[in-house]
Formats: C-alpha cells, structure tokens, sequence
C-alpha cells in the first residue's frame, strides 16, 4: 500500500521521499481510519489527503473555506496531470451544475468545495449521487467554536458526513489546534484521538529576529534592495501605515503592491494577483492579506509593526518558505507599537476579552526582548516542552559586540530633563548637536549646559540613539498632539549611575538567498509559461524545484525527471522548454538568460532531444489548428509550441509570422525595437504593453530579419 503511495508521490508530485508525519497519515487514511493530522504551514498537509485521492477510487470532497486557495490548489493538481475542480460562489449557477455532473460521472479525482454550500439540500443529494471515498476538511479548526477561526458553515460537514450512503473515510487537517480544539475536532467529526497524527510546530528553514532600536525605514529599503528579486510581505498594523509605506516604498521604484480591508474588492483582487504572479514583489499590507494565499516562495515576512499576539505573528511569518527553502521573518521593534496596539484592542468591541488580549500582546512584547531562542519561546508558547536553540534566529546567531554607552544615554536623559521632558525626539537631538534652530533660541536652549554636547555626532545620528534609548525603556513616549519623550524610572537609574546601558553594533539587513544566473534563467522562463497558462508562476514549478535543476543541471529526460517537483506529467509539458534552457546555459551559447538573446529559443530547439518535435507540431499547424489547441492537444506548453513555429519559420517552413501580430502593435514593435536594439527581447518588452508577448517580440525580429536577408 505504501509502496503505491510512494510511486504515486513520484509521478504527480516528483518527490521522492515523503515528510515527517505524511506517510503515517496516509497510511492511516487507506487503512480507513477517521484521522486527524496536525501539521504547521508549509509542512506538507495537502499531500496527505491528495495521495489517498489518488489512491482510492472515486472522487474525493475536500473541504475547505478559502477560495482563492481553492483555485490555487486545483491549478496545481491539474498542472501535475491530475484531473480535479472546485465549486464555490465564484462560479455562475451553469458552471457549477456542469461540474457538478462531471463529478457524478467520475471525472475528478479530486472535488474542492466550500463549506457553504452544504447548507444546500440540493447539493447534498448530489453528493450522494458520487463515488466518495475520503472527504478532507481543511483547516479544521474551523469547526471548533474554541478555535480562532470558528465557522458557523463548517457545522454541516457534520451532518453531510452522517448522511452519506458511501461512508466516506473522514481526514481533518489543521495547522493551529490547541489540545481543546483538537478534541472538539475529534468529537465532532468522529475521529478516535488515537489516529491523530502531530508533527511539531518548528519551521527548520525560518530564521527569526527582531530588531530593535534602529530608525526603521531605513532598515527596511535596506533590506528591500538586498533582496530586491524575492518575494515578501511586509505587515504593518494600520492601514493609513500601510497607505504610507507603500507611498513612500513606490517612490522609490521598489516594486511593491497593497493590500487592507479599505480597498474596494477589485482593487483588493488586483493587487493580489499582482503579488501572486511575481509582478509585485513587495506586498504591503495590514493582517487582512494572507488567509488563503499559497504562494509558495515568499522569502521573507517583515513586521513593521509588532503584531497583536504571538498566534496572529507565527500564522502571519508562516507565510514565508512554503516552499521550504531557507527564509526570514522579522519584526522590526518600537516601544511606540505597543501602544497603538493597546489602542487597538480597547477599541475592539468586546470588553470582556480585553484583558486576555492585552495579556497575549505582553507575550509579544516580552518576545521582542527576550536574549533566548526566538523559535524556542514561539514553541514554548504555544506548549511544546522539549525546545533546544534552533541556531539560526538572530539571537542565536548574534555575534555582535556590546559597547558601554552609559555616558551618551546621560547626555541625552539629562537634556531632557533641562528641557522640561515636553518635546519631540527631533527637537532634543537638534538641542545635543547645537543646532542654530530658531525655536531653539526661542526658547533659550542654546543656553542649556547639554547644548552642542554631542555635536561631533549628526542629528540623525543622535534621534537614532534616542530610538535605541525608548527601545531599552529608558525614555517613555507620551501620546498627545505630538509625542512627547519623559525620563522613565529606569531611565532615572542609569542618570543617577545605578545602571550601565550597553548598545550592540546595529544589525546589518542581509540578502536572504542567493542565485546564479542559471537560476535568474529559469525563473524568467518560469514567469513566461506561467504568463501565457495565466497561473501563478510556483504553481508551474516552487522556487525549491528551479534551486534542484540548478544544482542537478538535468540534461535528459531521466534526469530532469529526478528533481525535485518534477513528476512524469511536468516532464512531458516543460521538459523540452526548461532542458532547453539548461542545455543553452551550459553551451554557454546565451546572454544568461534564455529569453535575452533573440534567436536562442528558436537555435535551441534544434539542439534538444526531441529534435523534430517542431515538425510534428508544424504539421498540426498545417492542419489549421491553433496555437492553443496545438499546446492541448500535444500536452506541451504554448511557450514550447511558439518556439516550435519560430524554428519552422527560421527553418523556411511556410509559418505565417506576420499574421501572429496584431497589426496595432507593429508600429510599436518599431519604435521599441528603434529605442532599445534588437540584441536583447526584455527591454523591448519592457517599453511595449503587456499584451505584446515575448513570441510576437520575437515573431517579429525574425521577419525583420528576413526582410533584411531578402
Ligand atoms: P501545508 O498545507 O501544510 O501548509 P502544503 O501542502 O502546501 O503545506 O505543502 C507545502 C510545500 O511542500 C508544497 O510546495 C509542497 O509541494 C511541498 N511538499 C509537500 N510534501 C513534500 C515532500 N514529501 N517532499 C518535498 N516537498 C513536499
């Protein structure tokens, strides 16, 4: 039975070992046991009801509440050749009733639905019409009126599950559960607690910091053009925050999008198709992004603001690294944030839950100051006992010196007091630097002992060592018209010499990964296919998938068949388009990239093993079908069958290149090609609207070309 398992996870998946936890739950699954399986983000659940599905015969139902997840996670099903569909409220009455019929009939292996529909009695009874041997629910918790999430929909699964003639084999799955969710999981959906499979809540390839104590932007722009090329989110608490960030990040050409409940809906959708379809690589946005979001090579996931409890940070930094290749999570620290949480929770509306509340945002705060493990005390919250130093967060990895910086933090504590503790961080570091200020004279500061006292340091200097001085709580920030700074009790201490502060160097941003060109050459592929497919790119193929081939450097079928993520359906659709690729950067024949020199696509068609496969399609092309129909009917990607037709162009076959180009884009190909040359396709495209794709660019250097020859 594994063994099946284990083959099956090779051919769609193209993984060739399963994950802690997964083999045991499916073995549970196939064995017919109710099971529970309790795994974090990016831990693999969604393999361990799609094998069984696989498995079993019939059509299994899967649960879940998301719908953009729901299409993300079908696409991908039907990407690795497995024939699967949703149905929720984004389809019309027809669409749905079509699907509907098909799964009666067995055509899917795999039926998505979302919980509401059950309330429907209509549907149930088609239900009752299918093969179905397993239906999962996702994220289970929701079933749980103790969880966070509780969904009154999800009570009908209940009541489905009871009424269905097949019996079905019942999986939940979940990545938050507290044991009293687990066992209300348990209770409602019939499962024996002792089939609950638990892995822990670890994430090996997430690193953790926080920093603290640093003017914040700054780091942050930093850190954005060190990592300009991978995706991440950055969350902060408002969404006027939000609004300015992305102002401010958008000025400076990075190249961000946004995302909060104030939008409109078609905004909200757009941006985060965006983020989705790596356009935008930075998205900015408040807590109300996420939920649902599958992308797979998120990099890093950046607080801006410290977040309201540790069960918001951990699912919202659980973004990152899906995939499960080495990423970041940072919170970047300001006392100033605790208050505007506090501020937030006094205006939620349920008083009784206020104190709780403030309670779990004190364990976030204590999380930003604690010297330990940073994964430890999120395992140890959340109730695991035996947590070792992971090794890789900032604190465990902090290497950098502490200074003595009692002196300087004297200096500025007194000079607030002499001010009379009633103004701004900017205004006390004009008064320790000397500036010549007019409201300083005003107010007869530059008569002040502390005047000019630190003026070999600059302004921004000395408001950055104020910065470090409230994130160590020796000053407190009031909040009124304008914040005020006041010496708080600490603070006194270290005035009095009670207390020594010590400062460590500033922590440096770092570039989270790094890739050869080989690995820039694919994911430019990647973002091609996934263009014209019209899916998100890690849908084709997760970033983890490109590192393999850029290590294994595949050259036949076999061995592209051997990375990791490449099952025997991927193979047959990108295997000529990626060997390709591969097989042009090792000739060294290119300009990096396989879409940067203009003819290499069409050159390196001939050098592939399948090396008349541009015949069979040209013949196809003869019979009058279309590109698209040519691409489905050969189960190759339209990419692939562009390429082909250009080869055959280039090769004099009769291929009408000018009629590939809609006569309203030529003058533009013109000037586009005038401005930026002919030798590399990105910048033409870049000065083009996106509908002029890469093969019309090409379509038409080509016939250029031949224009010139004849
Ligand atoms: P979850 O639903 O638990 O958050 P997913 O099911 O989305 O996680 O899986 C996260 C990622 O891990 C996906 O990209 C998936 O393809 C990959 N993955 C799952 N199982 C394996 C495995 N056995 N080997 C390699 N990668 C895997």
């Amino acid at each position: 039975m594994l063994e099946k398992a284990q083959q099956l996870l090779q051919t769609y998946f193209g993984y060739s070992s399963f994950r802690h936890g997964q083999e045991k739950a499916i073995q549970s699954v196939l064995q017919g046991k109710n099971t529970i399986c309790v795994m974090p983000t990016g831990g693999g659940k969604s393999i361990c009801y799609q094998i069984p599905a696989l498995a079993l015969n019939g059509t299994a139902i899967v649960i879940s509440p998301l719908i953009s997840l729901m299409k993300d996670q079908v696409d991908t099903l039907v990407q690795a050749g497995i024939p699967a569909a949703f149905i929720n409220s984004s389809l019309s009455f027809q669409e749905a009733n079509e699907r509907i019929q098909q799964a009666i009939q067995g055509k899917y292996k795999l039926l998505y639905i979302a919980p509401e529909r059950l309330e429907s009695q209509g549907f149930i009874e088609d239900l009752k019409k299918m093969d179905i041997p397993l239906v999962a629910v996702d994220e289970a918790h929701c079933i749980s009126q103790w969880g966070h999430d509780f969904r009154p929909s999800y009570r009908h699964i209940q009541k489905l599950i009871t009424s269905m003639p097949q019996k079905p084999t019942v999986m939940a799955l979940t990545a938050t559960a507290t044991p009293i969710v687990r066992e209300d999981i348990c209770h409602l959906l019939k499962i024996n607690e002792e089939n609950t499979i638990i892995t822990g809540f670890e994430r090996k390839n997430l690193s953790f910091t926080v920093i603290k104590g640093q003017d914040r932007l700054r780091f942050l722009k930093d850190y954005l053009k060190k990592n300009e090329k991978e995706a991440g989110i950055i969350y902060a608490a408002t969404r006027k925050t939000v609004d300015q960030l992305y102002e401010r990040l958008k000025k400076e050409n990075f190249n961000v999008a946004r995302y909060h409940a104030g939008m409109n809906e078609t905004e909200r959708t757009r941006e985060q198709e965006r983020f989705l379809a790596d356009e935008a690589t930075v998205m900015v946005a408040t807590s109300a992004f996420g939920m649902g979001i599958d992308k797979s090579n998120i990099r890093y996931v950046v607080h801006f603001q410290l977040p309201k409890n540790m069960e918001s940070y951990y699912q919202e930094a659980g973004r990152a690294g899906r995939d499960g290749l080495d990423s970041e999570c940072l919170v970047l620290y300001s006392p100033q944030d605790v208050q505007i949480q506090r501020f937030l929770i006094d205006q939620s509306s349920d008083p009784a839950r206020i104190k709780q509340e403030l309670e779990k945002l004190q364990s976030m705060v204590d999380y930003c100051h604690t010297e330990e493990c940073l994964q430890a005390f999120i395992l140890t919250y959340f109730g695991e006992t035996e947590t070792k130093a992971c090794g890789r967060c900032g604190n465990c990895t902090d290497s950098r010196e502490s200074i003595d910086v009692t002196k300087e933090a004297q200096m500025v504590l007194s000079c607030m007091i002499r001010m009379g503790q009633r103004f701004g961080k900017q205004l006390i570091a004009q008064v320790l630097t000397g500036s010549k200020n007019k409201k300083i004279t005003d107010l007869s500061f530059d008569k002040l002992s502390t005047y000019g006292i630190m003026r070999e340091k600059s302004a921004k200097e000395v408001s950055d060592f104020i910065e470090f001085l409230i994130s160590q709580e020796l000053i407190a920030v009031q909040h009124g018209t304008y914040p005020t700074l006041v010496v708080s009790v600490k603070g006194k201490e270290v005035l009095l010499g009670q207390q020594k502060v010590y400062r460590r160097e500033a922590v440096v941003s770092r570039q989270v990964a790094r890739h050869d060109p080989l690995f820039e050459a694919l994911r430019t592929l990647r973002k091609q296919l996934a263009d014209s497919e019209k899916v998100p790119p890690f849908v084709i193929f997760s970033d983890s998938a490109l590192k393999d081939m850029v290590a294994k450097r595949p050259q036949t079928n076999e061995a592209f068949l051997a990375v990791n993520g490449v099952g025997e359906h991927k193979l047959k659709k990108y295997g000529e388009a990626f060997l390709a690729a591969i097989g042009n950067f090792l000739a060294g024949n290119l300009g990096q990239e396989p879409e940067m020199a203009a003819e290499t696509p069409v050159k390196k068609a001939a050098t592939k093993p399948v090396a008349n496969s541009h015949l069979e399609t040209f013949k196809l092309y003869q019979e009058g079908l279309s590109l698209e129909e040519i691409a489905a009917k050969r189960e190759l990607s339209l990419v692939t069958i562009e390429n082909h037709l250009l080869l055959c162009a280039e090769q004099g076959l009769g291929v009408d290149l000018d009629g590939m180009i809609p006569n309203k884009f030529v003058p533009l190909l013109e000037q586009a090609v005038a401005e930026a040359g002919a030798e590399k396709l990105k910048p033409i495209k870049e000065r083009l609207p996106d509908e002029v794709s890469y093969f019309m660019i090409k379509a038409y250097l080509l016939l250029r070309k031949k224009v010139a020859v004849n």
